[in-house]
């Protein structure tokens, strides 16, 4: 890329430049840094707002535990509540399938503004991390070579400045722009539009229901997920592309108690909602996941449509490797860990997109509007529900069970 103030602009030298302070650049950070790896995290939006964007909950057994063993799971392990079961509502039935039996593994819920806000404290206020917030037109050069920068605009002094480094960490998420500095020729980007949109909401309301349910239904599917004891995930199936003001309080309540019905359901605890928002189900992946110093994590290298609760584990995943690749690196000259990078990663991504796509089908068939999609998905949820080796297949790619896919 280009960068005009370059040559004029005060210049600092640092190891790693990690760009995005989301759950992969702030995973990958705290790795260089519990190894004494200098590196430089750059974020667009400022450290109360990150602390409160409100997305995920949901991590997977394997990832709880790597984030323990690095110092990093303290909070999470201490607030957490645990769940080791699911519900799917089908034909105003209730059926209920307990996973934690089925792998011996569970799923963690934990808000993702929480970990976001525990890495931060850690790497910043606990190891003396350098975190710079609010920066502005970011922008990077010479990723083809062995000393890339990466170029920012101040936000006090509206100053230009520049970082060198030894590699570049691309984790600025779906809309970042490490992602459009892969040059093309060498990089095959594949995308996959579900044709599907979620109204995504959180109520002031508790959980009306111990675990998460996930309601098929003619009209159109409909999630519950516990947050916290006092905020409750809901999500609501809708056109893509839809307006959220279509959505005013009373008729996303009347759409999730029609949706969510079934025999001795308990009945849902309504609330304010605080976020209401359209989200439209799309998935990309970016192969591979680095060119030259430059390397892709999380929702930068591939977005996940929020389906089968992902893309969080997936940025973690992403940050493990790379957070060790680069201290290699960095400490040793070992660069095995880098070329190797994408191709570690790759085969979790691929295999997390098909969890994704299979599961969206069961989800969408009832309100698909092809009574044959709907008939052939039903019978798949209930043979997944009823033969203890679908169960253990299902269950498995719920978890993510760290196995080598
Ligand atoms: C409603 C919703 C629910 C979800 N539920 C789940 C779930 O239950 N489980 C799960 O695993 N996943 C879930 N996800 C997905 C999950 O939130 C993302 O996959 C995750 O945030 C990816 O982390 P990341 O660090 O790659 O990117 P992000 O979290 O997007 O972080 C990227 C950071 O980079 C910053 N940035 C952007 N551009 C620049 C730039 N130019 N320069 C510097 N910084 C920049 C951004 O401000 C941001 O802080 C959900 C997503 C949504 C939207």
């Amino acid at each position: 890329m280009t960068d005009a103030a370059a040559p004029s602009s005060p210049q600092q030298r640092t190891s790693v430049v990690v760009v995005g302070a989301g759950p992969a650049g702030l995973t990958a950070a705290n790795i260089l840094r519990a190894a004494s790896v200098d590196c430089v995290v750059l974020e667009t939006e400022s450290r109360e707002f990150i602390e409160q964007r409100p997305r995920a909950g949901f991590l997977e057994e394997w990832a709880v535990r790597a984030l323990e063993r690095r110092g990093l799971a303290e909070r999470l392990l201490a607030n957490t509540q645990v769940h080791t079961e699911c519900e799917f509502r089908l034909e105003g039935e209730r059926h209920t399938f307990r996973y934690g039996e089925v792998t011996g593994q569970r799923h963690f819920v934990y808000p993702q503004p929480l970990l976001v806000t525990d890495l931060v404290r850690v790497y910043a206020d606990e190891r003396g991390g350098d975190i710079r917030f609010g920066v502005r037109d970011v922008e990077l050069r010479g990723i083809d070579s062995d000393r890339p920068s990466v170029s920012y605009t101040d936000p006090e002094t509206g100053e230009r400045l520049r970082v060198d480094c030894s590699a570049v960490a691309g984790c600025d998420g779906a809309r970042g722009v490490t992602r459009t500095c892969l040059p093309p020729e060498h990089t095959a980007i594949s995308r996959y539009d579900y044709g599907i949109g979620w109204l995504a909401l959180l109520a002031e309301a508790p959980p009306s229901s111990d675990c998460v349910v996930f309601g098929i239904h003619p009209r159109g599917f409909a999630g519950h997920m516990a947050r916290s004891p006092q905020v409750t995930r809901y999500y609501l199936e809708c056109p893509p592309g839809d307006d959220p003001e279509n959505w005013p309080h009373e008729r996303v309540w009347a759409e999730l108690h029609e949706r969510l019905a079934a025999a001795g359901a308990r009945p849902l605890t309504e609330g304010q909602l605080i976020e209401k928002r359209v989200l439209d189900m799309r998935s990309y992946v970016v192969e591979p996941m680095a060119y030259g110093r430059l390397y892709l994590a999380g929702d930068a290298a591939h977005l996940l449509a929020p389906i089968g609760a992902k893309g969080m584990n997936l940025a973690i995943h992403d940050a493990l490797l790379l957070g060790d690749a680069l201290v290699a690196y960095c400490g040793k000259g070992d660069e095995r860990g880098l070329s190797g990078y994408s191709a570690a990663c790759l085969p979790r991504v691929w295999q997390y997109q098909e969890f994704s796509l299979w599961l969206s089908e069961i989800y969408h068939g009832a309100s698909s509007g092809d009574p044959f999609l709907a008939g052939t998905t039903a019978a798949r949820l209930r043979r997944t529900l009823a033969s203890p080796a679908a169960a253990a297949d299902f269950a498995e790619l719920f978890l993510g069970k760290d196995t080598d896919y």
